[in-house]
């Protein structure tokens, strides 16, 4: 399937052809299946043949046919689909972390809380570092850590890490490299094909892209994924089937969503670069952008998320974002629908003002997840808004 084009892998990749001729993968909403004798039962259940068996173990055709779709867009051996992004990220900690975890630049609050309040508790070393701390990170792979995972770009900030360079830096160590590729989408990047040993994604965002199911991916090799099955299975973390067929129609449809969000954004931020009440716009689509030149060579488009920096303090930037109309104020992304968020107010409102000042985010940041509507519009809203 991977010779073939990304839209005709979303439109076809693990569809299953059923008796009755049905277009795509019907929904078995069933939370076990029966089997003609006990030979047959352990045949599935000891793993000699593939079958369905329990739906919270992943053995339904409906979450293994949207599993294969997923794969096929990352070009993995295997994916494993969860209940939600968080999902997929703890089942991959506790199944690879264990001799501990550096956690390079910004992350997602949950990620960041999960690593240091939860995962913690077991003993596990974390290390929450900033971007530029590549010569520290290596060092505690040298003293055994077996885990790097990073976001590119990140939130909000938009920094772009070298995925070959760090995958490289990992294996040197006997260490592996996990990517979480929310932000950029399988369409723009695939963390893999660069070297990753993981990628994970909360199909919450672009990949569900409709704000309207919770859903987490991991995926990577066969052999890599195969300690992390017990994991999901006995936390109990399997996408739902009602998820996984919502979630594999949502995929048909992934490339021209985002194809043309990131032309939207790039539009927009263009706009926002040259608007006389923006002091900076943070857009790896932008030539000035520092990690531009990165990631023209490791993307195949800049994204829709853009983080825009009013002139004037954080209530100037509350008053435009409550100014806004179209944009919803809402601490999600990657919907059809165009989102704000001030991350002072939202995603990194747990952090002191001066860590917050540590990693490059100012209370005058708004981060903007572009959507679907019509740019003239979005910028018309932007404009008003910007007074
Ligand atoms: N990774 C990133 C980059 C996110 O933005 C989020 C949620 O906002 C997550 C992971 C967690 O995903 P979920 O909400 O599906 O658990």
């Amino acid at each position: 399937m991977m010779s073939e084009g990304l839209s005709t892998r979303c439109v076809h990749a693990g569809e299953i052809v059923d008796a009755h001729g049905s277009p795509h993968t019907p929904i078995y909403n069933t939370t076990t299946f029966k089997f003609s004798s006990t030979a047959a039962l352990l045949d599935v259940v000891d793993g000699r043949k593939p079958g369905s068996l329990y739906t919270r173990y992943g053995l339904n055709p409906t979450i293994q046919s949207l599993e294969a779709k997923l794969a096929s867009l990352e070009g993995a051996d295997m994916a494993w689909a969860f209940c939600s992004g968080m999902a997929a990220e703890a089942a991959l900690f506790f199944a690879h972390g264990r001799e501990g975890i550096v956690c390079l630049g910004d992350a997602y609050g949950g990620t960041l809380e999960l690593l240091s309040s939860q995962i913690a508790l077991f003993n596990v070393r974390t290390h929450l570092l900033l971007g530029d701390q590549l010569d520290l990170a290596e060092s505690y792979l040298r003293d055994g850590c077996e885990l790097v995972f990073l976001e590119t770009p990140t939130n909000p900030t938009l920094e772009i890490f070298d995925i070959a360079a760090i995958a490289a830096m990992c294996h040197r160590h006997g260490a592996r490299l996990a990517v979480d590729n929310t932000f950029a989408s399988p369409v723009n990047q695939n963390p893999l094909a660069l070297g990753a040993d993981f990628v994970v994604h909360s199909c919450t965002k672009y990949i569900g892209g409709h704000s309207d199911l919770t859903a987490g991916v991991l995926m990577g090799a066969t052999e890599l994924l195969a300690p992390v099955w017990n994991w999901r299975k006995n936390l109990g973390t399997t996408i739902a089937p009602e998820i996984a067929t919502m979630l594999a129609r949502s995929i048909r449809t992934l490339p021209v969503r985002v194809r043309q969000q990131n032309a939207t954004a790039q539009a927009a931020a263009e706009a926002m670069a040259r608007h006389p009440n923006i002091a900076r716009v943070l857009y790896p689509g932008l030539p000035g952008f520092a990690g531009h030149a990165l990631a023209k060579e490791q993307m195949s488009g800049f994204g829709a998320m853009l983080t825009i920096e009013v002139k004037g303090c954080g209530d100037d930037a509350t008053r435009i974002a409550d100014r806004l109309k179209l944009f919803a104020l809402a601490p999600s992304l990657g919907g059809v629908e165009s989102l704000v968020t001030q991350p002072c107010t939202t995603t990194h409102h747990g952090l002191p003002s001066e860590e917050r000042a540590r990693r490059g985010i100012s209370d005058a940041m708004l981060r903007l997840s572009i959507g679907l509507e019509d740019a003239d519009d979005l910028l018309a809203d932007l404009d008003q808004a910007l007074g």
